[in-house]
């Protein structure tokens, strides 16, 4: 697969596995595959986890990248065991002649390699500066200073890499304040001409990262700005590619498969459970594999105006229910038909292609 150029953004994660846990990490790697993952990035801190690759990589569908922390003899080993991508932590790069080792391993190897800088690696340095009064530094606010900073960093890097005569590169800039990492890679598109990896980096469980990573994945997407893109929730990764697939769908930047279901958000004209009946359209349409837009409204009066757009709509009333496909009227059943009726026409829509 390709990141970059004109190629689709993809989606990656990672798994939480211990990567020597073969069986786990295998199971966990096509659960994100399925999920729509193009790429999984594993952790190797032990010996026994780049071993762990020779078994994993020929298991899963998609391509493997490699986790390398400080041990920078991972990298060596990843690579050996045939992982598609390393994904370097920069501390690794301070030993200059080891990490000379893996950029040569790579490049004989064609084995691009992800470097990136964190908000946090800024801050030490952010607040020498403040200290000392480096006035190139403090020009501007907080966030710009920790900005420039980052790319400072990563620019550093990228010179030791092309000294190497080395440019497989994927490049990133992470922190969890959405802001910074806007302004970040923003920075980055303008100053290198590499792929990047977007990320909002410690976003926290999907209830409060869910926002902040979507408030700056969407942003710089919709500039055109990424290339690859990782989500990063404290839960089930498989809830970090379904959010990003979502996303990529609603950007226009990956072609839908499945309904997309829309509905109202009630209001004091309801007179049905309507959050009950969402749901149970949501579970049966999980069969449907075709990119049918769907709408659940909660009343007969203001629903066909707001369900604009919906290939097939349901309208539940008291006691009844219409049925619209692309905005006629087709039936109109009893309550207790509504469900069955609703999934006939949806078949019946995505059987005509
Ligand atoms: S569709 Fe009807 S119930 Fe739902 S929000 Fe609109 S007016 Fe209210």
């Amino acid at each position: 697969m390709t990141i970059g150029g004109d190629a689709p953004v993809s989606v990656q994660s990672m798994t939480s596995t211990h990567t020597c846990d073969v069986d786990a990490t295998i199971q966990q790697i096509h659960n994100l595959a399925r999920a729509g993952a193009d790429l999984v990035r594993v952790a190797v801190p032990g010996r026994a986890d780049t071993e762990a690759l020779r078994r994993i990589i020929p298991a899963v569908p998609v391509p493997i990248i490699a986790d390398v922390h400080f041990e920078i003899q991972r990298a060596l080993e990843a690579v050996e065991a045939g992982a598609a991508k390393i994904r370097l932590n920069p501390g690794t790069l301070s030993d200059q002649s080891k990490a000379l080792t893996v950029i040569a391993a790579c490049k004989e190897r064609g084995v691009p390699i992800r470097i990136g800088v964190n908000e946090g690696s800024a801050v030490d340095r952010y607040d020498a500066a403040k200290r000392s009064q480096h006035e190139q530094l403090l020009a501007g606010d907080r966030r710009t200073g920790l900005v420039r900073i980052m790319v400072d960093r990563l620019a550093e890097y990228v010179r030791l890499f092309e000294k190497q005569g080395f440019s497989d590169l994927v490049l990133a800039a992470k922190s969890p304040d959405p802001l910074i990492v806007i302004d970040a890679y923003h920075t980055l598109s303008q100053t290198f001409d590499y792929p990047l990896h977007l990320g909002v980096t410690h976003a926290g469980p999907p209830s409060t990262g869910r926002i902040r990573s979507i408030a700056a994945l969407s942003a710089l997407l919709a500039d055109g700005i990424g290339d690859t893109v990782r989500i990063s929730y404290a839960a089930d990764p498989v809830l970090e590619v379904e959010d990003a697939v979502e996303l990529l769908q609603c950007l226009g930047l990956r072609a839908r498969r499945k309904p997309e279901l829309i509905a109202c958000p009630t209001c004091g004209r309801i007179e049905v459970d309507l959050l009950s009946i969402v749901e149970q359209v949501r579970e049966r349409l999980e069969e449907i594999d075709a990119p049918i837009k769907v709408a659940v409204m909660g009343c007969v009066v203001n629903g066909p105006g707001e369900a604009e757009g919906a290939n097939v709509a349901l309208f539940a009333g008291k006691g009844k229910a219409v049925i619209c496909v692309d905005g006629k009227q087709v039936r109109t059943v009893d309550e207790a038909e509504m469900l069955d009726a609703l999934m006939d026409e949806v078949r019946r829509y995505a059987s005509r292609g």
